[in-house]
């Protein structure tokens, strides 16, 4: 059996584009349909040919294989080759988008899968709320109130779109399906379809008297007050999901989620990395040199830590359990301080003496590592 090439049975250029094709193949499928073409044979047969031409050509993959191949690449199987096409059976089979694209064309875009976007129930669109909490709410959580400006149900008619005393007939049409089957003899058995009511636009219910607060929407825009519950231990760029707080739903569809997006004000003293709070201490030589006890800002407020005797600039001292809480188990990070230790600028003579007087007892024998280093340094001018 010698089968027609697929771009001449569609009309086209082997160069042609997807949309040429597909437009080709439109004109061809509405002037052979079967059902405007009843008990004629040959245009049936030409629909038959027009659809599997299309149905190769409109895929990417399988257009390219029979570039390269001819029929020959779908005689075994593959797409169908001679009264192997089976794509009518059902809906399966039929490559390339091609049973869509017929009900595209005889139903205004109503074919399967693409219900009107007023039928049936919907799920409400999520929300986002950015919020700008302080370091400490973010270490230890809080409660706040905020004002969403959200589509909520309808109050006058409780979601379902109808005046309060009108009358909601279930569909004639369908029953109250929302759906219309039929279906429908034709050259390759019989094809049963599924579309939208047109009567009711897929709902199943017909309403007299739509509602006049929602002009039948069923939901209305308000201004709602919520108070979230935000956990200790969130970090900036932390997103909250509040389930159910988002849009409401439409046609008795559930509500969207609510997201919280925090955002933590820099801390003029702390930061945090994780569960860890770092700060940085200054102290003056006198402590760093003969240790101390010093005063330490913590999240609990303050602490007392001991500063060890020849304390070196830079160094850093943990406070356990002084961080921030994890988000993930009960337990607390740590605080790490850094030690500054601050050189005085400002001596008055009797200080000044002072410590004249502790370099003549010392020496050379300040700090025995200060010695190791200058020898060094002799050395490199030797
Ligand atoms: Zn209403
Ligand atoms: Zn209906």
């Amino acid at each position: 059996m010698s089968k027609k090439d697929y771009y001449d049975v569609l009309g086209v250029s082997k160069t042609a584009t997807a949309d040429e094709i597909k437009k080709a193949y439109r004109k061809l499928a509405r002037q052979y349909h079967p059902d405007v073409n009843k008990d004629n044979p040959e245009a049936a047969e030409k629909f038959k040919e027009a659809s599997e031409a299309y149905s190769v050509l409109s895929d990417e993959q399988k257009r390219a294989q029979y570039d390269q191949f001819g029929h020959a690449a779908f005689e075994n199987g593959g797409a169908g080759g001679a009264g192997g096409f089976g794509g009518f059976e059902g809906f399966g089979g039929f490559g390339g988008g091609g049973m869509e694209d017929i009900f595209d064309m005889f139903f205004g875009g109503q074919g399967r899968g693409s219900r009107g976007s007023n039928a049936g129930p919907q799920r409400g669109a999520d929300l986002r709320f950015d919020l700008e909490i302080t370091f400490e709410e973010a270490a230890f959580g809080l409660e706040r109130e905020i004002s969403l400006y959200r589509d909520e149900q309808c109050p006058h008619c409780h979601g379902n779109g109808a005046e309060p005393g009108s009358k909601v007939e279930t569909c004639p049409e369908c029953h109250g399906s929302g759906e219309i089957r039929f279906t429908q003899n034709t050259m390759f058995g019989q094809m049963t379809n599924v579309r939208p009511c047109p009567k009711c636009h897929g709902e199943g219910k017909i309403i007299s008297e739509p509602c006049k607060e929602c002009r039948g929407q069923g939901t209305v825009k308000k201004n709602k007050k919520l108070k979230v519950k935000i956990p200790a231990g969130v970090d900036n760029g932390s997103r909250l999901r509040v389930a159910g707080e988002g849009e409401a739903g439409v046609k008795g569809g559930p509500s969207g989620d609510l997201y919280v997006y925090l955002y933590v004000k820099p801390h003029k003293f702390f930061e945090r990395d994780g569960t860890t709070v770092y700060c940085e201490v200054p102290i003056n030589i006198v402590q760093a040199t003969l240790g101390d006890e010093i005063k330490v800002p913590t999240l609990d407020g303050q602490v007392v830590m001991k500063v060890p005797e020849g304390t070196q600039p830079g160094k850093v001292l943990r406070l356990k359990g002084k961080g921030i809480p994890s988000l993930r188990n009960s337990t607390r990070g740590d605080q790490l301080v850094r030690i500054k230790v601050v050189v005085p600028q400002k001596l008055n003579e009797k200080q000044k003496d002072a410590l004249r007087k502790f370099a003549e007892i010392s020496k050379d024998n300040i700090n025995p590592e200060e010695k190791g280093f200058l020898n060094k340094i002799k050395d490199l001018f030797k």
